[in-house]
C-alpha cells in the first residue's frame, strides 16, 4: 500500500457516502476519517456497512448533525460512536490525530471577538430561571466552546481535524492556527467549506480543505473516486 493512502479524509458527505465507500475500496486505507455534516436518515454504520471492517472509521461531527434530533442521534448514538475525535488525541494508523468538531457560534463564541462565555456552565447558569435548562439544546452543541479548544492546546500531535477551517481560507479562522501550533501539528485537515485546495499557515503547517463527497490522502491529493 502507497503509505499516503493509509489514513483517508472525507470532505461532507451530506448523505452521500459513495465517493468515500469507492475510495476504500480502490485505496484500501487503514483509517478514514470522516470531516463532517453526514446529513443522516439512518445510523452512520448503515450508511457504512459496506466498509465496516475493511478499514478504521474515525469522525468528527458538524453543524449539519446537530440539526435536527434524528440527524444527531443517527451519529451520536451509532455504533461508531466511540470512534469520535472530537475535543482529544487519537492514535490511528501510527499518526496521532486531534479533533476539533463544531463551529463557531456568535452567541457562544465567535472569533477573535472574545467568547461569550466562559464554558458551559456559565452559560447554563446564566439562563433565566423560567427557561433554564439542564442540557444545552443542539444548537449549543454544535459549538465550539473556548474553554474546550483551550484545553486541547495542552496535548500534542501530528494532524489536526476540523469541521471549521483555519486562517488559509477566506472564511476561517485564525484561532484554529494558533490551536494547530500549540499542538505541533504538521498538517490540517478540514471540510465544511466544500472546497479542495492546500494551503499554509504559520510554522509552516500545511492546510488541506476536502470538499463535498471529495476524499484526500495524507499528502492533499484529492483522489479519483469514480
Ligand atoms: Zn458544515
Amino acid at each position: 500500500m502507497n503509505p499516503q493512502n493509509k489514513i483517508l479524509f472525507a470532505g461532507d458527505p451530506h448523505g452521500n457516502f459513495k465517493p468515500l465507500i469507492a475510495a476504500v475500496h480502490d485505496y484500501k486505507p487503514e483509517a478514514v476519517v470522516l470531516l463532517g455534516d453526514y446529513d443522516l436518515d439512518i445510523p452512520l454504520e448503515v450508511c457504512l456497512q459496506e466498509i465496516v471492517g475493511l478499514t478504521q472509521i474515525w469522525w468528527i461531527a458538524g453543524n449539519h448533525d446537530f440539526e435536527t434530533p434524528s440527524k444527531h442521534k443517527h451519529l451520536f448514538d451509532s455504533a461508531l460512536a466511540d470512534n469520535g475525535l472530537h475535543l482529544k488525541v487519537t492514535e490511528i494508523a501510527g499518526l496521532r490525530i486531534a479533533g476539533l468538531g463544531g463551529i463557531f457560534l456568535g452567541r457562544v463564541w465567535y472569533p477573535p471577538q472574545p467568547p461569550k462565555w466562559r464554558d458551559k456552565q456559565h452559560y447554563l447558569h446564566n439562563q433565566p430561571a423560567n427557561s433554564r435548562h439542564t442540557a444545552l439544546s443542539l444548537k449549543y452543541k454544535a459549538a465550539i466552546w473556548y474553554d474546550e479548544l483551550e484545553a486541547l492546546k495542552s496535548l500534542k500531535a501530528d494532524i489536526l481535524v476540523t469541521h471549521e477551517a483555519p486562517g488559509s481560507h477566506r472564511h476561517g479562522f485564525d484561532v484554529i492556527g494558533d490551536l494547530a501550533v500549540a499542538m505541533g501539528v504538521k498538517n490540517i485537515f478540514h471540510g465544511h467549506l466544500h472546497e479542495n485546495y492546500a494551503g499554509m499557515i504559520k510554522n509552516n503547517i500545511k492546510v488541506v480543505g476536502v470538499a463535498d463527497r471529495a476524499v484526500a490522502d495524507l499528502m492533499g491529493n484529492t483522489l479519483n473516486t469514480a
